[in-house]
C-alpha cells in the first residue's frame, strides 16, 4: 500500500472496494470512469462532496477535472496551481493530507467555492497514482457530513481507491489515445483506398486508347516494326495487370455486398485456368502440372472473385520462380473443403515474412529495390476475395527452395 500501513477495512468497506475495483477496471471512458470515483468516494468516505484534478500528462498542469458538484462549464479543467494550492500540495509532496479547516490555510483557493457555490470547510486528499507510484492527480473527499472529522478508515478507504482510480485512469487515458490513433489511422487508410480507385479509374480509359491503337499499328506495321510494337503492347498490358489490381482492390472495398454466389464446379474453374498454357510460364520455359479429381466437386462462391484469387496466384508463382523451374497445382477434397494447392520452386518466403505477404502493399523485398515487378496487391486482394467467399488461404514456404499457397473454400453438401 501506498502508505506505508495496511489498511484495515472493515469487512463491509472490504466487500464494496472489491466491486468498485472491478468496475474502474471494466470502464475505458474517462469521463464514466471519473464521476463513478467521486460518487464512491464521497459515500465511502460520508462526505458531502468529491472532486478529483488531473495531471495534464503534456502540461503538468493540474486541472479541475470532476467534482460530485457540477462544475459550470468555464471553470471546467481550469488549472490549478501546482504551488499554491492544496491539491498541488499533494501532488508534489505525493501523499495525502488533511486540511481540518481550510478557511486557516493560505493555500485555499475560494474561487473553486464561489464558482461551484458550495463551501469548502475541511479536505482531505490523496494522491492518485499510476503503476508505477507516480501521481497522476488527487482525490478530494470535502467536508465530513454527520461527524466532526474524517477517521482514519475513511483516509485509508479513499487512499484504496485512489490507489485503484490512479491505475484506471491511466489505462482509459491510453486506451483513448489508441482510439484516437487507430481513428486516424481509418481515416488514411479510407484517403488511400480513394485516391486508389480514382487513380486506377482514371488509368483505364487512356491505356486503352493506347492498347487500342498499338495493337492496330501492330498489325499494320511491317515485321521490321513488329518486335518494337510487341514490346509496346506488352509494356501496356502489363501495366493494365497493375491497373486491374488497384481496380480489385475497391472491388474488395465493397465487401459482402459485391459477392455474386453461384452453385459452380470448382474442378472445372481450374481447369479453365488453363495454367499450362501460361504465356508467361511458356516464354520463361516452366513446366506446369495440374493434377484434378475425376469428378466434379460443387461449392458456393462468387466465380469472377475466385478467379481472381487463382490467377494472382498463378501469376506469382510464375514470377517468383526463375526460368525451366516448376509448378504444380492440385485440386483436392479435405473433409468438408476443397483445397486449391500451388506449389512452385521459385525464390521463396522468409518464414518471419510468411504472414505478412497477405497485407495491402507488402512486398518481401523492398519497393524501391526489388527485381520483380508488382504493388504488393495481389495477395492482399487474394485473402481478403477468399475470406468474403467464406474460405481460408495460407502459404507455407522454404527460402530459397519454394512456396505453396493454400486455398480452401466450402464445398457444398451433394
Ligand atoms: P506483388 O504484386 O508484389 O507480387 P503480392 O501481394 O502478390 O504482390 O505478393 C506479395 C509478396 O509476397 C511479393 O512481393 C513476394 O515478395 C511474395 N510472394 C508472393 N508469392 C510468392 C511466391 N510464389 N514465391 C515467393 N514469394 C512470393
Amino acid at each position: 500500500m501506498t502508505t506505508g500501513f495496511l489498511p484495515q477495512l472493515d469487512n463491509r468497506r472490504l466487500v464494496r472496494m472489491v466491486e468498485i475495483s472491478r468496475i474502474l477496471n471494466s470502464e475505458t471512458h474517462l469521463d464514466q470512469l471519473l464521476s463513478t470515483i467521486i460518487k464512491e468516494a464521497a459515500e465511502l468516505t460520508a462526505a458531502e462532496a468529491a472532486s478529483i484534478f488531473l495531471l495534464d500528462p503534456r502540461t503538468r498542469q493540474l486541472l479541475f477535472t470532476a467534482s460530485s458538484n457540477p462544475i459550470p462549464a468555464n471553470m471546467a479543467n481550469i488549472p490549478v496551481s501546482l504551488d499554491n494550492s492544496i491539491a498541488g500540495a499533494i501532488v508534489k509532496a505525493n501523499r495525502p493530507m488533511y486540511i481540518q479547516d481550510v478557511s486557516n490555510d493560505p493555500r485555499w483557493n475560494k474561487n473553486i467555492d464561489q464558482a461551484i457555490d458550495f463551501q469548502t470547510k475541511s479536505i482531505l486528499g490523496v494522491p492518485m497514482r499510476n503503476g508505477n507510484k507516480e501521481p497522476v492527480g488527487v482525490l478530494e473527499a470535502i467536508n465530513k457530513q454527520d461527524a466532526p472529522h474524517f477517521s482514519r478508515e475513511d483516509f485509508e478507504t479513499l487512499t484504496v481507491l485512489a490507489d485503484i482510480a490512479g491505475v484506471a485512469v491511466e489505462k482509459a487515458r491510453l486506451i483513448e489515445e489508441l482510439e484516437k490513433a487507430n481513428n486516424e489511422l481509418a481515416e488514411l487508410d479510407e484517403l488511400k483506398t480513394n485516391f486508389i480507385a480514382i487513380a486506377s479509374h482514371e488509368l483505364r480509359t487512356p491505356l486503352s486508347v493506347i492498347l487500342g491503337y498499338v495493337s492496330f499499328l501492330r498489325d499494320e506495321a511491317g515485321p521490321e516494326m513488329a518486335a518494337q510494337m510487341d514490346s509496346v503492347l506488352g509494356a501496356a498490358v502489363h501495366l493494365r495487370t497493375l491497373i486491374q489490381d488497384m481496380l480489385n482492390l475497391r472491388y474488395v472495398d465493397a465487401g459482402e455486398a459485391a459477392v455474386n454466389r453461384e452453385r459452380v464446379d470448382f474442378v472445372e474453374i481450374v481447369r479453365e485456368m488453363k495454367a499450362q498454357v501460361d504465356e508467361t510460364a511458356v516464354a520463361k520455359q516452366q513446366t506446369i502440372n495440374v493434377k484434378l479429381p475425376n469428378t466434379p466437386v460443387p461449392v458456393m462462391i462468387d466465380r469472377g472473385m475466385i478467379e481472381v484469387v487463382l490467377g494472382n496466384l498463378l501469376d506469382n508463382a510464375v514470377k517468383f520462380t526463375p526460368q525451366g523451374g516448376s509448378i504444380l497445382i492440385a485440386v483436392q477434397p479435405q473433409s468438408s473443403e476443397v483445397w486449391f494447392r500451388i506449389q512452385d520452386t521459385g525464390v521463396g518466403i522468409p518464414e518471419n515474412q510468411i504472414n505478412r505477404i497477405f497485407r495491402r502493399f507488402y512486398q518481401v523485398e523492398s519497393a524501391l529495390r526489388r527485381s520483380y515487378e508488382g504493388m504488393g496487391l495481389g495477395l492482399a486482394i487474394a485473402k481478403e476475395l477468399v475470406e468474403l467467399n467464406d474460405g481460408r488461404i495460407w502459404a507455407e514456404s522454404v527460402e530459397g527452395l519454394g512456396s505453396e499457397f493454400f486455398v480452401a473454400l466450402p464445398r457444398v453438401n451433394v
